[in-house]
């Protein structure tokens, strides 16, 4: 029997299963594709974030520094307001580089982690839990003595355990553009209904757009790239698409009071 059962080789599956493995813990941890792929992250991340990567990972992941951000109020070509501090206040990286990282570090510290296995059944027991695992050489069946779930917005374990289902679903898409930008400033559009739209200066790896909105039934007057990536939207509407559904607080950046620029 594992120790623990990991489901989800994303940053917090990974970081999990790092520490765990770090204290003497036998874990097993179990990604239903390869590790990173799809992307479904645009990267912007905390400066935080170089506390929990291993030595070396910052030179490797980090594509731009960002000091600030423009917020639009009232479309694309709408006059922006600007904050800027003097620090770099988040960072952009290679997520996809970011998973692998975290992956390979619950490697070096000893976790089994296995890429192409589903998690499709998750028991609990009096002494444990049961999962059962799909992967490329049929469904097997695992021991923990516990289970993380760590599965992302549309868990699995959450659902087999009939734990609560967050308050929204919110869907997201990912466009990308190629040609190098190495602005310091992150534009937040704040027209999108229930979330926002962004752009992301990548540095050599281009500029991302990318949009997020509540998950419900299409209505006449939606805007199309509300739409799903992939399911029903229109080839034309953006250079690549991809997308993940995603649950988050309604929370809005704070909307500034002075003038725009
Ligand atoms: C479009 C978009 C843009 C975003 N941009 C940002 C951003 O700029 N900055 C930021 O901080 N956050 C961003 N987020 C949020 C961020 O992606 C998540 O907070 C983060 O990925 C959560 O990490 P996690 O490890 O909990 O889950 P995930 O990264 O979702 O990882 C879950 C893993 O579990 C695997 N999995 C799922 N089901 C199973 C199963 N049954 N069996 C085995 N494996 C399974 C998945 O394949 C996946 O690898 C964005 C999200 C979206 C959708």
């Amino acid at each position: 029997m594992h120790d623990f059962v990991v489901v989800g080789a994303g940053p917090a599956g990974s970081r999990f299963a790092r520490q765990a493995a770090q204290r003497g813990q036998d874990v097993v941890v179990f990604e239903q594709g390869e590790v990173g792929e799809p992307l479904a992250c645009s990267g912007h991340v905390s400066t935080a974030l170089w506390g929990f990567t291993p030595d070396g990972a910052r030179e490797r992941l980090l594509q731009n520094e960002v000091y600030g951000a423009r917020f639009h109020l009232g479309g694309p070509d709408s006059p922006a307001y600007r904050f800027y501090k003097d620090d770099v206040v988040s960072n952009v990286i290679d997520r996809v580089g970011l998973d692998r990282t975290l992956a390979d570090a619950a490697r070096a510290a000893g976790a089994d982690v296995r890429e192409n296995h589903t998690v499709v059944g998750v028991r609990e027991g009096r002494n444990g839990v049961t999962v059962e695992v799909r992967g490329p050489d049929g469904v097997a069946t695992h021991r923990g003595r516990m289970v993380a779930g760590c599965d992302g917005p549309a868990s699995r374990v959450r659902e087999e355990l009939g734990l609560p289902e967050p308050g929204e679903l919110l869907h997201g898409v990912l466009g990308f553009a190629e040609g190098p930008d190495a602005a310091d400033f992150v534009d937040v559009h704040l027209t999108v209904p229930r979330f926002f739209a962004w752009r992301i200066p990548r540095g050599d790896a281009g500029v991302e757009y990318g949009l997020a909105d509540s998950h419900r039934p299409a209505r006449s007057g939606d805007r199309p790239a509300l739409v799903p990536a992939g399911r029903r939207g229109r080839p034309d509407q953006a250079l690549h698409r991809r997308g993940n559904p995603l649950r988050h607080d309604r929370r809005r950046p704070r909307c500034p009071r002075d003038r725009p620029d």
